[in-house]
């Protein structure tokens, strides 16, 4: 291999190595970029943000009510997104079979984080009043229920009966409550 410089062709030598400081500089530029520039691919009716292989949290969900999947408020996948919707990004499509919220009457959808754990209830939120019309409709659907049915097992001599709201549901409430903390930062049972 020939690796001292020809003094024969010293003009060579010196546009062959500006060439390479420029590939060099191009090869900076596009990894700063894709650093930058994070894909947004449609995923359902998600955008799937992927920050590359380099990133330690690589991949994001980001739904149409801008709320990402890490949780973060201000998470940089939720910009991706609407850059990306800026520059004419196909847009993701709305849940089909959602029902109008019970509260307000806006488009919901689905949140799989709120499905209930042991009434086995699709969680949801609403895309005017989120998460909170959400628990609202099921306290009141809580409320109409006991009322309907109070006892599980209804009191007999000697035996005081457990309502419906004391075995069906302290376990969601728990849940529910460790939820709420955990989204919010507000601990309800403090
Ligand atoms: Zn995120
Ligand atoms: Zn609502």
């Amino acid at each position: 291999m020939k690796t001292a410089p020809s003094p024969s062709k010293p003009a060579l030598q010196e546009s062959s190595r500006r060439t390479i400081q420029t590939n060099f500089k191009r090869t900076k530029i596009r990894e700063s970029l894709l650093v930058a520039t994070p894909t947004v691919t449609v995923q359902g009716c998600l955008y799937l943000v992927d920050f590359g292989s380099g990133s330690p949290q690589r991949f994001h969900r980001v739904n149409k009510t801008k709320e990402c999947s890490c949780g973060t408020a201000f998470c940089q996948a939720i910009e991706a997104v609407r850059f990306y919707l800026q520059a004419g990004g196909a847009r993701a499509p709305d849940q089909e079979g959602m029902f109008t919220c019970p509260i307000c009457g806006s488009k919901t959808y689905r949140d799989r984080n709120w499905n209930g754990k042991y009434t086995k209830e699709l969680g949801w939120r609403c895309m005017k009043g989120g998460l909170h019309h959400f628990l609202q409709a099921k306290t009141e659907r809580i409320k109409k229920n006991f009322t309907e049915n109070p006892w599980l097992i209804p009191p007999a001599p000697g035996f005081p009966g457990i309502r419906r709201d004391e075995l069906m549901t302290w376990e969601e409430c728990e849940t529910t409550t460790r939820k709420v903390f955990r989204e919010t930062g507000y601990d309800p049972t403090a």
